[in-house]
C-alpha cells in the first residue's frame, strides 16, 4: 500500500544538463573576471549546471513515477554559451547562450508533457536557459568567452537547500 500520509518525506528535485568535467573546467575558466568583478556569493564549481525542469518538492511514490519518465531523445545537441546576463531583483549573475538550441526548447517541453500527465504543472514563466555564476552579485560588464558544450545526455538532480549552499546528488541519468 501507498504511504500518503503528509508525514511523508518530501525531496526537492529537478531535470537539468549537467557539465562534465571539461566543460565545468571550461565554464569556471571563462567566467571567473566576470564572476570576480560582480562580488556576490560564486556558485561553487561543483553546482554548476542548467536547470530544464524544476519540479520541487515531491512525496516518495511521486518520485519513482518521476525516475521512471522516459524523456523524450531529443539526441545531444550543441549548446554554445556565449552571453551573460543579470536579474536584478534577485541579483543573479547567470551565464547563457543567445541562441537557443531547437533541440533544448524541445527536451524542456517534452519533460513538462510527461510531468504533467503525472499530475504536476509547471509554473507560467517563460522557460529561460541560464547557468547561475553568482547570486547577491552587482551587474558585471564583462562578457565571456563562448564555451561549447556538448551535450548527450539529461539527469535528474535532488536538491538540498543550504547554508551556505544547494548540495546536489544525481538521482538518474537519461542519455538523449
Ligand atoms: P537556493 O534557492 O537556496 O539559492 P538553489 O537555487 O541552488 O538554492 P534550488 O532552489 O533547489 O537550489 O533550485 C535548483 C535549480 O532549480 C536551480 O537551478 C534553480 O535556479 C532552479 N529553480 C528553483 N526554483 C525554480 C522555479 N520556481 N522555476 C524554475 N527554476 C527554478
Ligand atoms: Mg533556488
Amino acid at each position: 500500500m501507498t504511504d500518503t500520509s503528509p508525514r511523508q518525506p518530501k525531496r526537492r528535485i529537478f531535470f537539468a544538463i549537467w557539465p562534465d568535467d571539461g566543460t565545468r573546467a571550461a565554464l569556471l575558466e571563462a567566467t571567473r573576471s566576470c564572476v570576480g568583478a560582480a562580488g556576490g556569493r560564486s556558485t561553487p564549481a561543483e553546482n554548476l549546471h542548467l536547470t530544464l525542469a524544476f519540479v520541487g518538492e515531491v512525496a516518495a511514490d511521486q518520485l519513482a513515477a518521476i525516475r521512471a519518465i522516459q524523456p523524450p531523445l531529443v539526441g545531444g545537441f550543441d549548446l554554445l554559451i556565449d552571453t551573460t546576463g543579470f536579474r536584478k531583483r534577485a541579483r543573479l549573475l547567470w551565464a547563457a547562450p543567445q541562441r537557443v538550441p531547437p533541440a533544448l526548447l524541445a527536451l524542456e517541453s517534452g519533460l513538462w508533457e510527461r510531468l504533467g500527465e503525472l499530475g504536476i504543472e509547471r509554473d507560467r514563466r517563460a522557460y529561460l536557459p541560464h547557468v547561475t555564476l553568482a547570486r547577491r552579485a552587482s551587474r558585471s560588464d564583462v562578457d565571456i568567452g563562448p564555451v561549447h558544450w556538448s551535450v548527450s545526455e539529461i539527469v535528474l538532480v535532488e536538491s538540498i537547500l543550504g547554508p551556505p549552499h544547494s548540495t546536489y546528488t544525481v538521482l538518474e541519468t537519461w542519455s538523449l
